[in-house]
């Protein structure tokens, strides 16, 4: 290890993306696999691409590794005071020093995460546009999008049917094996990744043939979907184990419903109120009326009593949107603006002037003036 440089083993500029190094390292494992590359250097080269990768593969080490070098910490004499400080201070780098000290003392155990261990999968999230009324209410349908999901022909072990993998005849299923090198402090053992299963601890002796050995594949899943009456514009809801699928046996990740609500060209919603504005007459708003008002639910009536001015809200109990959480609906608010006619027949105008001499108005005035003192005072 101390003096190899991983970027000159896989090839790789040292500037090279996380992405180009994985890309190399399949490549060149391929190529030098053992069980394909007959050559007598193949499982050397096999195993100083696997060790490459490691550390190149992972970000952090990658980063410590920078740090030191091809060398490594041990090629500058040791862990020496001056060794150990770029290891020092963060929580990170913690993390750093301990994976680096059971590299080369075998020891940590735990560091790192069982390879084997259930694993849940992905949650996944899925846009729901709803019509204004559809949230108000509610509605049940049926949503289909594409997953990762445990291939159906192997049950997610990765192996042809018939077969089962195999516990991995050189890390006994653990995973990880022992190797020795020589160092400048001598003999060390340090704990690797097993590059016969690459941590897994099995192998596939003959592969699925629908997931190629990976255990999942894609699917385009359907689930219905309850959306609860009374939902909000950017809400969401989450349906357990409906994302993809989990590694080892773990189970799925969730499916979160986001709700997009469009808005309604008639209502205004805050929650469980409905708001709702309503023209009517000056004469209906001076004499009082009965109006059939538009809700969510259909029409329903409405008294507007004599003398009532424009902006002026009535409530219609109940008749607003479901609670989500708790019982009952909110309530509707209707207010009434009133509208001053625009065009007036010669019959309409000899009415208003009757009311307006009944109302004391000086009617030598033009229709302008009449008209501008009559609304006038309403608003007062
Ligand atoms: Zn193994
Ligand atoms: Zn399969």
């Amino acid at each position: 290890m101390a003096d190899k440089d991983y970027y000159e083993t896989l090839g790789v500029s040292r500037d090279a993306s996380q992405d180009e190094i994985k890309r190399a390292y399949r490549k060149l494992s391929k190529k030098y696999h053992p069980d394909l590359n007959k050559a007598p250097d193949a499982e050397q080269k096999f195993k100083d691409i696997s060790e490459a990768y490691e550390t190149l593969g992972d970000a952090d080490k990658r980063a410590q590794y920078d740090q030191y070098g091809s060398a490594g910490p041990q090629g500058q004499g040791g862990f020496g005071g001056q060794g150990f400080g770029g290891f020092s201070g963060g929580g990170q780098s913690f993390g750093g020093f301990d994976d680096i000290f059971s590299q080369f003392f075998g020891g940590g155990g735990g560091q790192r995460a069982n390879p084997n261990a259930p694993r849940q999968g992905s949650d996944l999230q899925y846009q729901m546009d709803l019509k204004f009324e559809e949230a108000v209410f509610g509605k049940e349908t049926t949503i289909s999008y594409t997953r990762e999901a445990m291939c159906h022909t192997c049950n997610g072990t990765g192996a042809k049917p018939g077969t089962t993998p195999d516990t991995c005849h050189k890390c006994h299923g653990s995973g990880y094996i022992q190797v020795t090198r020589q160092t400048p402090l001598g003999r060390m053992q340090s704990r690797e990744v097993c590059d016969v299963c690459h941590g897994t601890g099995k192998e596939i002796k003959e592969k699925c043939p629908t997931c190629h050995g990976s255990g999942h594949e894609e699917e385009r899943h359907s689930v219905k979907v309850k959306v609860p009456a009374g939902v909000e514009d950017g809400q969401q809801m989450r349906l357990s184990e409906q994302g993809e699928a989990g590694e080892n046996g773990g189970p799925y990740g969730d499916l979160f419903i986001v709700f997009r609500v469009a808005p309604s060209d008639k209502f205004e919603r805050d929650g469980a109120e409905i708001y709702l504005e309503v023209p009517i007459s000056f004469v209906q708003a001076a004499l009082g009326d009965e109006l059939q008002v538009d809700t969510v639910s259909g029409k329903v009536k409405l008294k507007v009593p004599a003398g009532t001015q424009t902006n002026t809200t009535f409530r219609l109990r109940g008749q607003g949107a479901p609670r989500l959480r708790g019982n009952g609906r909110g309530d509707q608010h209707v207010k009434v603006k009133v509208v001053t006619p625009k065009h007036l027949s010669g019959e309409q105008k000899d009415a208003l002037k009757s009311f307006a001499q009944a109302s004391g108005e000086d009617m030598t005035e033009t229709e302008g003036n009449l008209f501008d003192k009559l609304f006038g005072k309403r608003k007062k």
